[in-house]
């Protein structure tokens, strides 16, 4: 059997990693064939859009994606495509492991910790107002009128949409995820105290839901809170449920704690589609020079075969990762900060020893 995936290498770093992760999953013995598409800047040149729609038909008819990371300019310019992948295929949990492995440089022990960040809402929901537009103007005129409060006239604004539909699926999610992966305790993240009706409605979901599952624990945690306790003692986390935004920062404060964005994997997921990316992004400094880690992305790709059932292949790859982690000679520059450059080697030789290690293994 073959399965059908799509294959997104992005721009900046990604068509590296994914090169590498092509690689090592070929070497598991699984059969893929791999549909490529271009997003990004170059599909913008070609198709006009950063997003052409044969991307999203070839994912919607495989169901299944691979995913680089694609650039998006800061400021102006065309809308994040990644942003738009998720809300197009209504791709609502984005999942992000952070698992500590054994040899990485960390300042900490023994974390394990999956955040549930929801994916499609929230500031990210893409509604903003650009200062000085009439539309902006329209927006501050009935505020001011209906709320009485007084808003500069030279303000932008975003707004943070969430809903008790989109609350409730999400934190659903996180305790499904729970489950299936034996996990004990779900820790919601919010700004309830401030934010009420917005982060107060997630919370409301989040307890309600929670009483659905009384065998695994529920707690919340403000995130201003939750930062610094993530920082002094991460142990105490399990799985950790959160909007959009504090999702996005917090995954990357813990993709610190475990070694960096090189080795942090993720997935987003919907009904029946799911995208694996890792949680980094294009890194454009380093492109085309095969120096950074590939590893976040072969990570993806564990995390995608296991989603396809092949638990084996899945683990087998986790465990050759592992091994060229705990070894450490064939490791890229962010595993060893402080060695000189002759004792770290580039992506694709890093693809090499895992690929080494699973031949191992057979
Ligand atoms: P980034 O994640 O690309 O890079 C930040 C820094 O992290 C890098 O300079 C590098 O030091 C380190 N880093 C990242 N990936 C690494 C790896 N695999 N190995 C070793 N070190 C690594 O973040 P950024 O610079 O803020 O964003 C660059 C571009 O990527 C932006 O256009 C942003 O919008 C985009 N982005 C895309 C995605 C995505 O495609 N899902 C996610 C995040 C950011």
């Amino acid at each position: 059997m073959s399965y059908n995936v799509t294959l997104i290498p992005g721009d900046g770093i990604g068509p590296e990693v994914t090169e590498a992760t092509k690689r090592v999953l070929e070497a598991t013995g699984v059969a893929f064939n791999w549909e490529v598409a271009y997003a990004g800047a170059g599909a913008l040149n070609t198709h006009g859009t950063p997003l052409p729609d044969y991307i999203l038909e070839s994912i919607r008819k495989n169901k299944v994606a691979l995913k680089g990371p694609v650039t998006t300019p800061v400021g102006s310019g065309f809308r994040s495509v990644n942003v738009a992948l998720r809300q197009r295929l209504d791709l609502y949990a984005c999942v992000r492991p952070c698992k500590l492995y054994p040899s990485v440089p960390s300042l900490y022990k023994d974390i394990d910790i999956v955040i549930i960040r929801e994916n499609t809402e929230d500031l990210y929901a893409g509604i903003e107002f650009e200062k000085g537009t009439p539309e902006a103007a329209k927006l501050i005129k009935l505020i001011t009128e209906t709320k009485g409060d007084a808003i500069r006239a030279d303000s932008g604004l975003s707004l943070k949409i969430i809903s008790e539909t989109g609350s409730r699926r999400i934190v659903r999610f996180a305790y499904e995820y729970a489950r299936a992966y034996q996990r004990k305790k779900v820790t919601a993240i919010h700004k309830a105290n401030i934010l009420k009706f917005s982060d107060g409605l997630f919370l409301a979901s989040a307890r309600e839901v929670a009483q659905e599952y009384p065998d695994i624990e529920f707690e919340d945690r403000v995130v201003d809170n939750m930062t610094m306790q993530l920082v002094k003692r991460p142990q105490q986390f399990d799985v950790v449920v959160a909007p959009n935004l504090y999702g996005d920062i917090v995954s990357d404060l813990c993709a610190g704690l475990v070694g960096g964005l090189g080795v942090a994997p993720g997935a987003n997921i919907g009904d029946d589609i799911a995208v694996f990316e890792p949680t980094h992004g294009s890194a454009p400094k380093y492109a085309g020079q095969n120096k950074v880690n590939p590893m976040a992305m072969m990570l993806s790709g564990v995390l995608m075969l296991r989603h396809l059932g092949e638990t084996k292949a899945a683990d087998r790859l986790e465990k050759a990762i592992a091994r060229v982690i705990s070894e450490g000679k064939n490791v890229t520059y962010d595993m060893k900060p402080d060695a000189p450059s002759d004792q770290t080697v580039g992506t694709s030789q890093v693809a090499d020893a895992v690929i080494e290690k699973l031949e191992s293994s057979k």
